[in-house]
C-alpha cells in the first residue's frame, strides 16, 4: 500500500488529497496543515474582511470530509524537516510520518516590508482566514488606512477600505497601478475605480517606515518622499516568500520557488509540488513560469495527483490561468502571463473598458481584460491553440473577435 503524504491543506494539496483518493482507492494519505481549519476559499476571505460575507460560506470542507474519504488530516501541524534519504516528514512536535510519495503544497507566506516598525501592530498582511478576520475587525474600527503594495493583494485592501467606509490612501511606486501588466490607460479606469471607493492612490510613493503610538500601534506611514499618512491601520502586500524553508538541506531545486517539469515533478525522487510554490514547465509558453491563482494551483494539485498515483509520467500540467477582481462597477480579468513576452497590443474602448493582449514569438500568451470580458474565451483558446496571430493585432482588438476574419494558419506540409 502506497503512503502518500501532502503538506499544505490549501486549494492545490487539497485537490491533490482528492484525486489519490479517486486514483488510488487502497493508498494512505496524510494530508499536514499548520493552519487550525481545514481548506476554505482564500479567494472570498476578502469578502469577508469587506463586511460583505459571513464565515460559513467560505468553508469549504470539514473535518468530516477528510474523514469520508479515508483522509488522515493534521491541523495546526508545521512540518520542520523532511529526510529525503529515510523519506520521513517530521512535525513540530517531532513526530516521524513516512512517504513513498511526497507533494510540496505549502504556498507562500506575506512579505513583510523590510522597513522600520513594519511589525507593528496594526500593519496586517493578507493571506489566511485569521488574517481577514483582524482585517475586518480593524476595518470597522478605523477611519483611515495606508496601503502599500501595487498588485492584485494590495488592490483587496484597498476594496476592503472602500467597503468598509475607510479613507484609504494607496502608496504606489511609479506612476500607476500594476505597472508591469497595465499601460496609462488601463491603470486609469482601476485608479478611477478605487477614488469612486474613496481610496486615492498616491504616485511615486511607497512606504519609507511606520511610526507607532506609545503602544506600539501604527499611527502613520512616511513615504520616501517624506509625506505623512496617518492611518488607523496599514495594508501590507508587496509579495510572497514561498514556504520553503523545512527543505532546506534536501538539495530541492529552487528558484524563488520550487522548480517542476510539466508533471509536477521536483529534482528529487518521488517528490512533487503543486500550487503558488511552483516554478514549472510552462508547456504553452515554452519556459518557466510562475502562476499565483486559485484555479492554476487546483489543477496543478489535481495534475501532480494523477502522476503520483501512476507512479508515471502520466498527464501534463496545461493551463491558461485567470485571475478577476470584481470590486469596481466595471469587471478585471488577468489571463495567462500578462507580465511576459515580446510583443503587445493593447486599446481603450471608452471610460471603463480596455484591452491588452501579450505575445511570444507571435502568440498569445496572456492579457488583462477590463471592463468587457467577452473575448476572454476566444483569446484562451488562441493561447491553448499556440497560433500566430501577433500579425493581426487589428482584428484581436476589435470589440467582438471574430475568429473568421484572422488569417487561417499556414498548412503543414
Ligand atoms: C486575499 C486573497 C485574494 C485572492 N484572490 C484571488 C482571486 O481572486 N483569484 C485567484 O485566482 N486567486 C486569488 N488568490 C490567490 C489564491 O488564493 C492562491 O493562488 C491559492 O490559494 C494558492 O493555493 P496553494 O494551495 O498553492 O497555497 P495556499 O493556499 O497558500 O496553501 C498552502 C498551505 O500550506 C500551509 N503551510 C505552509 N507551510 C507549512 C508547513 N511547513 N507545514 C504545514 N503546513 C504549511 C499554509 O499554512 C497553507 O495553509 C487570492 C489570495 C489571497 C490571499
Amino acid at each position: 500500500m502506497t503512503e502518500y503524504v501532502i503538506i499544505g491543506d490549501g486549494i492545490s494539496g487539497s485537490s491533490a488529497a482528492e484525486t489519490l483518493r479517486e486514483e488510488d482507492p487502497d493508498g494512505n494519505i496524510t494530508v499536514i496543515t499548520d493552519e487550525g481549519e481545514p481548506l476554505y476559499n482564500r479567494i472570498l476571505i476578502k469578502e469577508h474582511a469587506k463586511g460583505k460575507l459571513p464565515e460559513a460560506p467560505i468553508s469549504i470542507h470539514d473535518e468530516q470530509w477528510y474523514e469520508d474519504r479515508d483522509i488522515d488530516l493534521s491541523l495546526s501541524t508545521h512540518v520542520t524537516t523532511v529526510d529525503v534519504d529515510g523519506k520521513v516528514v517530521v512535525t513540530h512536535e517531532g513526530e516521524q510520518i513516512p512517504y513513498d510519495k511526497l507533494l510540496v503544497a505549502t504556498g507562500g507566506t506575506p512579505t513583510q516590508l523590510p522597513v522600520a516598525n513594519s511589525d507593528a501592530d496594526g500593519v496586517r498582511h493578507f493571506w489566511t482566514f485569521e488574517d481577514a478576520r483582524r482585517i475586518r475587525e480593524a476595518a470597522e474600527n478605523a477611519e483611515q488606512a495606508a496601503i502599500v503594495g501595487a498588485g492584485l493583494l494590495g488592490i483587496d485592501f484597498a476594496a476592503v477600505c472602500g467597503a468598509q467606509g475607510v479613507s484609504g490612501k494607496y502608496l504606489m511606486r511609479g506612476d500607476r497601478w500594476w505597472r508591469y501588466a497595465l499601460s496609462e490607460d488601463g491603470a486609469e479606469i482601476m485608479h478611477e475605480g478605487m477614488r469612486e471607493k474613496g481610496v486615492e492612490p498616491v504616485f511615486d510613493s511607497g512606504v519609507d517606515r511606520f511610526e507607532v503610538d506609545d503602544d506600539g500601534h501604527v499611527t502613520a506611514a512616511i513615504d520616501p518622499n517624506g509625506d505623512r499618512y496617518e492611518c488607523d491601520w496599514a495594508g501590507v502586500a508587496i509579495g510572497l516568500t514561498f514556504n520553503t524553508e523545512y527543505l532546506h538541506g534536501t538539495g530541492i531545486e529552487e528558484e524563488n520557488g520550487i522548480l517542476v517539469d510539466e508533471y509536477m515533478q521536483t529534482n528529487l525522487e518521488d517528490i512533487y509540488a503543486a500550487g503558488d510554490i511552483t516554478r514549472f514547465h510552462d508547456v504553452l509558453l515554452g519556459e518557466r513560469a510562475q502562476n499565483g491563482s486559485w484555479g492554476s494551483a487546483k489543477e496543478q494539485g489535481r495534475v501532480a495527483a494523477v502522476n503520483m498515483a501512476a507512479d508515471d509520467e502520466a498527464e501534463v500540467f496545461e493551463w491558461v490561468s485567470s485571475y478577476s477582481i470584481t470590486h469596481f462597477d466595471f469587471p478585471f480579468l488577468s489571463f495567462g502571463h500578462p507580465t511576459l513576452g515580446d510583443d503587445h497590443a493593447e486599446r481603450k474602448y471608452s471610460d471603463t473598458e480596455w484591452r491588452r493582449i501579450a505575445f511570444k514569438d507571435g502568440k498569445v500568451v496572456g492579457g488583462v481584460l477590463i471592463g468587457d470580458l467577452s473575448p476572454q474565451s476566444t483569446l484562451k483558446q488562441l493561447m491553448r491553440d499556440g497560433r500566430v496571430v501577433a500579425d493581426q493585432k487589428e482584428v484581436l482588438l476589435q470589440p467582438e473577435i471574430d475568429l473568421d476574419d484572422l488569417a487561417s494558419p499556414p498548412q503543414e506540409q
